[in-house]
């Protein structure tokens, strides 16, 4: 029998297999996997366990095509977020407006102002580019903006309290996703904590009594993931307000997700305004960019002058700072809040979170059959009334009603956790990876968040299920 040999490299870079291949790829890329394939089938081909075919010049091409076009794809990929959680913080949070899209293309591509005052031609504070629009929008005197949430509590509470004491109510000692805990942060910062009450009910005689002359600020955090119900009590701000300043300490507010507008007026669970806040006299308030607010990923401090000033002349600043294509969008998507009436309209984090049951629950309807079709006889594919919510700290336990494609498998009990697992993993591996959540026997697709219903439908033929 006649042993077979594997191509030549130098044949297999001239094959016009591979000419695309090169074209597209670049001469190191293909040779490198080239080498490692053929490294790969050598054995096989030593031990004759390998046909002609499968070494063909073709074959290999089609193989190492594979390979780079893999290599190629970026691993920050858009997915389709079905699960019914809207600003869904392992999801990337809100989504920005088109205002926004465009003016980050813009800090992207050119040269920009970011800190040169143009009327006077001097050197200027990135923080002015917002500072007038912030003001206006929550009535603070002043402002400063850095990276995240989590950075401008960490840089409020080193600014005002390092070396002193921080009193906060033990119901309000939170944990939030990715290791955010406020002892933590507080420890970090250079703040002693010194926690006061109890889980469900403090009061202001608690605060009271923990003021010292070691007392450096008094801390309130918004509960954004849980709710303490039933026998509780909470001082309210203005009466802690009141309280703090009477002793000479400054109040800080850590609204997490925070709103600039009050929700209510879009039929949306009540969340506390940053505004209301100031005028309830905390004298800082902390809250995120991309929550709520519906724009970039950053961290906005707003209160009184004295207090930023402070604030922005702590060297942690610097390492927290915003960079220019945030600043960009963040102005953009402010500049929106300047008409409340077209904002639910205009911000796409409120045209979501307002989007009606009704027209949500016309699109499963409308998107069921498609879907029934693809799945077979294996799953019961129905349009139902489902409950999301906000995400991101906000309302917690508040639901929205929305409505969705429920897919139920049809299999005896014993098989249903796998069957619904590979549902999900197949829909994982789509082109645009959907991703639903599994709840009560059945993985649940979520439509509040489906805009673009052609993508989505295309790539359904494209779902294989692993029975
Ligand atoms: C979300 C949140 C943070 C952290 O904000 P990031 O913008 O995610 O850094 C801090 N405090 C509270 C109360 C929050 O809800």
């Amino acid at each position: 029998m006649m042993s077979l040999r594997l191509p030549s490299i130098d044949g297999l870079l001239r094959h016009p297999a591979c000419v695309p291949l090169l074209e597209r790829h670049g001469r190191e890329s293909l040779l490198a996997n080239l080498r490692q394939l053929l490294d790969e089938l050598r054995p096989g081909v030593v031990n004759g366990q390998l046909a002609a075919v499968e070494i063909s010049p073709e074959v290999l091409a089609g193989r190492v095509g594979e390979r780079l076009a893999q290599q190629q794809r970026s691993s920050v990929r858009r997915v389709f977020n079905l699960t019914g959680t809207v600003l869904h913080t392992n999801l990337g949070r809100a989504l920005l407006p088109d205002e926004a899209i465009d003016a980050v293309q813009m800090a992207a591509r050119y040269p920009l102002n970011l800190e040169f005052d143009l009327a006077s031609g001097k050197r200027g504070d990135r923080d002015d580019l917002i500072e007038g629009l912030i003001r206006e929008l929550t009535g603070a005197e002043a402002v400063t903006v850095v990276n995240n949430n989590a950075a401008a509590v960490l840089l409020t509470l080193n600014s005002l309290g390092a070396r002193k004491e921080g009193i906060i109510s033990r119901g309000e000692l939170i944990e939030i996703g990715g290791a955010f805990r406020i002892p933590d942060i507080m420890a970090r910062a250079g703040v002693r904590l010194h926690e006061v009450g109890t889980t469900n009910r403090t009061h202001a005689r608690d605060y009271e009594a923990a003021i010292s002359p070691r007392s450096g600020l008094i801390m309130r955090v918004h509960p954004s993931n849980y709710s303490i119900e039933g026998f509780t009590a909470r001082v309210p701000t203005a009466e802690l307000a009141e309280l703090a300043h009477r002793h000479g300490l400054p109040l800080l507010e850590d609204l997490g997700s925070g709103s600039l507008l009050d929700l209510t007026r879009w039929g949306l669970p009540a969340e506390p305004t940053v505004r209301q806040a100031l005028l309830d006299g905390a004298d800082i308030v902390t809250f995120s960019g991309d929550k709520l607010l519906g724009g970039p990923q950053a961290g906005l401090i707003v209160g009184r002058k004295e207090l930023i000033a402070k604030i922005k002349k702590n060297p942690l600043k610097r390492a927290l700072r915003v960079d220019k294509l945030t600043l960009a969008a963040l102005e953009a998507v402010l500049g929106l809040y300047r008409d409340p009436d077209r904002l639910a309209e205009r911000l796409p984090s409120l045209r979501l979170l307002t989007r009606p049951q009704a027209d949500i629950f016309a699109q499963a309807s409308r998107l069921q059959p498609a879907l029934a079709d693809v799945l077979g006889e294996t799953w019961a594919v129905s349009a139902v009334h489902a409950l999301g919510m906000i995400g991101s700290g906000s309302q917690p336990v508040a639901r929205l009603p929305s409505a969705a494609l429920c897919c139920r498998p049809q299999v005896s009990k014993r098989l249903r956790g796998r069957c619904l697992l590979n549902l999900e993993a197949a829909l994982r591996g789509l082109p645009i990876p959907v991703l639903g959540r599994i709840d009560d026997d059945a993985l649940w697709l979520d439509l509040r968040q489906l805009d673009d219903e052609p993508a989505w439908l295309a790539q359904l033929p494209h779902l294989q299920v692993d029975q």
